[in-house]
């Protein structure tokens, strides 16, 4: 193995003048770049990467100079060490990997157009220009950029223009920054622009083949989420402006590079007049989370990458805190519940699963780290936590001494928990440590063992997992007195259940708010009580006691049929959360019947008893002035009744069909996906197929485009799954950074999966050439082990991915997820018979 030294211990750049020449005709450009730094050794290393070096200067002397393309290094003999300046000519390519400098591409009125946009994180900065391209190096950079410009074009960058020079673009100097953060986009743009109560110019950028009240949106969220921040963290927002750019073509959801943040065009732009509340909730968190950025991963920088946590971790909670803020009525909490807390419980269940700090070396290994069940969703989930512990005046005290004494420079795990121990005068940094190093999370059982109330943790394990023995510091967060605040031994007893009962009156429970990262099995009397008490416990709390129950059962500690009785008890609720956690449950049962049997019939039949109350009662039509919670129940609803095959909702949805044909753009973005489905797979034909296929291409709606993508990709029909297959390759339909969702449409039908497996099969290697270096590639293989189940297809999963072990970035993946499809195999082998039967007692 190639050793990894950090480029930073020998050679520490202060500014960088960066000048590109880039032509988008022939996809090539140049570059100078001017580094002034402070050399700590005489032979030092500069990261470079497919870069073409034409001459190496040091303080204005030609020097001899190798390229090590092994660790992307050009390394340079200097004269002496101390103070010097480096000047780099080079040449390169533009390619169409969505990372370094790279084309977007999109139609206008029928012509192609490109817009020339950039992807520095992690280590791509080193495909544009020579620089130490880690955390640490921070330095400060004036880019001027020239390009094969025409009238009507665009240019923007971390910082503004300040002057214009035979069509060479200078950008004033910035502040002292890591190179991941850079970045610049030129093209034919559209703006909406407003300023904050601080003086900060905002603004939205897009593609002008958008309506521009699609920038409306994102340019309020923005300015309210920058003075939110400004607010919160006591810290002013330190650029001159915040500009939000839409990229057409896009591989992450979004990056936040320091004064121009990048997006996929579907999480920043949406139609005002016709965009469902929850994309609306999503594309607001997504804004709130970039710009959370600005100051905690921007202004003070994770040291390495083993603290990406530090960064993601604390952007994913405080979009939460931020919409929160600015949009109480939308209770954002409760998406954190469906989405984030859900996806951190479940993956971090599965043995092999990374914890949130983690070391890494290898550039290949740092993009895998963006797990974002773990990273993201678990990383949240544990500063959750800790803000339930310490409360908002300490965490708000605590942030602005931890920015304040960081700020331009960088900072690790370590300086967080000290700032925020010293706000709170307590111990973060120990109860953390045993969270955030160590994988997996506890179950912790509540029992009455000899008439005492008792509790154990261990280890929560989703199919096989080896038990070592690990501890957690867990924060209980018990409705009854008698639990202690923290829970850090194996057991402990609380006392006499009879008397507590009586002296609390009410269920005892663990974990209220489901903010701490466990879950509880309560034994038999427990459970009873509490489920007796259900309608008396808020929507969170319902959901959390499904939400265990499920995992329980996935871990085998309880049986899947004893949950099956337990769901009509929820099905009436009015809490769209709830409906959510009822049906994630009721859907996991799908894995136990076969395709088109009479079990299938029999589950369709148990889903139709679920819903069809709600449905009538919500029908398929929102109404003007009705609550969020309906508006977020009824797609829920919906999709259960037509997976029960209602004939009044597959009637209805037809109409509506048939009704808005010429214009389905226009039917409710909340229903519209699933009036398009049922029209797929139950009324379909080649016609349809093109008429949609067409929707597809032309539209600009991100919306639309993924309704129409799960539309399309959910025919029965194997002429039409064939034709779809053919246009994966094909990037003027489909692009590469939305094909997983094509893939995994296609992958999840009965009758595709087989289509669609032999397709990644195939041209494997094609992908791995179009996505490959991508920190989304691995997510290939999560999606296709989130849906195989028979012993077959794990033999084929082995047979295929077990020879790819060992390719970096891939093993961790390919370990866990063999691990859970082996898992699941089990579980449908062991239970499939008693669950089966269950729901057939429970509809006859
Ligand atoms: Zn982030």
């Amino acid at each position: 193995m190639t050793e990894l030294t950090r480029f930073y211990n020998t050679f520490q750049p202060s500014h960088y003048d960066i000048f590109l020449d880039i032509n988008r005709e022939s996809k090539q450009y140049t570059g100078k770049t001017t580094i002034t730094g402070d050399a700590k050794a005489q032979t030092i290393a500069v990261h470079q990467k497919n870069l073409t070096i034409e001459s190496v200067q040091v303080d204005g002397q030609n020097r001899p100079f190798t390229i090590d393309a092994k660790v992307d290094a050009v390394r340079i003999e200097l004269a002496n060490t101390g103070d010097v300046t480096l000047t780099i000519t080079y040449k390169a390519a533009l390619t169409d990997s969505m990372m370094g400098i790279y084309p977007s591409y999109y139609e206008l009125n029928g012509v192609k157009k490109q817009i020339i946009g950039t992807q520095f994180e992690t280590n791509f900065a080193r495909q544009a220009f020579p620089c130490i391209d880690e955390p640490e190096a921070k330095a400060t950079f004036a880019l001027a950029i020239k390009f094969d410009e025409h009238p009507g074009e665009t240019i923007i960058s971390n910082m503004p223009e300040v002057r214009n020079e035979n069509g060479i673009h200078y950008f004033d100097t910035t502040v002292r920054m890591s190179t991941y953060l850079i970045a610049f986009a030129f093209g034919e743009l559209q703006s909406k622009q407003t300023t904050t109560k601080s003086g900060v110019q905002v603004g939205v950028f897009a593609t002008k083949a958008h309506q521009a009240n699609e920038l409306d949106f994102a340019l309020d969220i923005a300015k309210r989420s920058i003075e939110f921040y400004e607010d919160f963290y006591q810290t002013p927002y330190p650029l001159p402006h915040s500009w939000q750019l839409a990229l057409p073509d896009f591989s992450a959801g979004a990056m936040e590079n320091w004064g121009l943040v990048t997006y996929r065009e579907a999480y920043l732009l949406l139609d005002p007049e016709n965009t469902a509340l929850d994309m609306k909730q999503l594309i607001a968190t997504v804004i709130a989370h970039e710009l959370a950025h600005q100051w905690f991963g921007d202004l003070v920088t994770m040291k390495w990458w083993d603290d990406l946590w530090l960064n993601e971790s604390f952007a994913n909670m405080m979009e939460y805190v931020a919409i929160d803020a600015l949009e109480p009525d939308w209770h954002i909490w409760e998406m954190f519940q469906t989405s984030e807390a859900s996806a951190a419980l479940q993956r971090d269940a599965i043995d092999g699963v990374q914890s949130v700090h983690v070391q890494v070396e290898n550039p290949a290994e740092i993009d895998a780290l963006f797990d974002s069940a773990i990273v993201y969703a678990k990383g949240a989930r544990m500063l959750v936590m800790v803000r339930a512990l310490i409360g908002d005046d300490a965490l708000r005290a605590g942030l602005k001494d931890y920015l304040g004494t960081h700020k331009y420079n960088n900072a690790t795990g370590a300086d967080l928990w000290s700032a925020l121990g010293a706000a709170s005068k307590m111990d973060l940094g120990t109860i953390m440590k045993s969270w955030l190093e160590q994988p997996g999370y506890p179950v912790v059982t509540a029992a009455i063992v000899a008439d005492k109330l008792t509790l154990t943790q261990q280890q929560f394990f989703s199919g096989k997992g080896q038990e070592v023995g690990r501890k957690w510091q867990i924060p209980l967060n018990s409705n009854y007195a008698a639990a202690p605040a923290i829970m850090a031994e194996k057991a402990l007893t609380l006392g006499d259940y009879a008397q507590l009962r009586a002296a609390n009156g009410k269920p005892f429970r663990l974990n209220l708010g489901n903010n701490s990262h466990f879950i509880v099995k309560y034994d038999r009397t427990l459970l009873a009580d509490i489920l007796n008490n259900i309608t008396t416990l808020d929507a969170i709390s319902q959901l959390q006691v499904l939400q265990d129950l499920r995992l329980l059962a996935e871990g085998r500690q309880i049986a899947y049929a004893d949950i099956v009785p337990l769901l009509a008890r929820f099905a009436d609720s009015h809490s769209n959360v709830v409906s959510a956690a009822l049906y994630q449950v009721a859907s996991n049962l799908k894995k136990f019947v076969t395709p088109n049997s009479a079990e299938e019939k029999d589950l369709q039949a148990f889903f139709n008893q679920l819903s069809s109350a709600q449905v009538t009662r919500l029908g398929w039509t929102p109404k003007a002035s009705e609550v969020n919670d309906d508006q977020l129940t009824r797609p829920v609803v919906l999709n259960a009744a037509l997976y029960a095959q209602n004939k009044n909702a597959v009637k209805t949805a037809h109409d509506l069909f048939t009704v808005n044909k010429d214009h389905l753009a226009t039917l409710p973005a909340a229903t519209r996906v699933f009036i398009l489905k049922n029209e797929v797979k139950n009324f379909g034909s080649a016609e349809l197929f093109d008429q949609l296929l067409a929707a597809y291409r032309q539209t600009a709606d991100g919306s639309y485009k993924s309704d129409l993508c799960a539309a399309l990709t959910s025919t029965p029909d194997a002429t039409l799954i064939g034709r779809l297959i053919e246009k994966f390759e094909d990037a003027d339909t489909i692009k590469p950074q939305d094909l997983r969702a094509w893939f995994r449409g296609v992958l999840a039908t009965n009758e595709g999966e087989q289509a669609a497996w032999n397709w990644i099969r195939r041209d494997w290697q094609w992908l791995e050439e179009t996505v490959g270096g991508d920190m989304e590639f691995t997510t290939y293989i999560t999606v296709i082990a989130s849906i195989f189940r028979t012993p077959e297809r794990l033999a084929e999963f082995k047979a295929f991915f077990e020879p790819k072990l060992n390719t970096p970035g891939l093993t961790r993946e390919i370990t866990m997820d063999t691990k859970m499809i082996e898992s699941r195999v089990d579980l449908i082998e062991a239970e499939k018979d008693a669950v089966n039967a269950a729901i057939t007692k429970i509809i006859r």
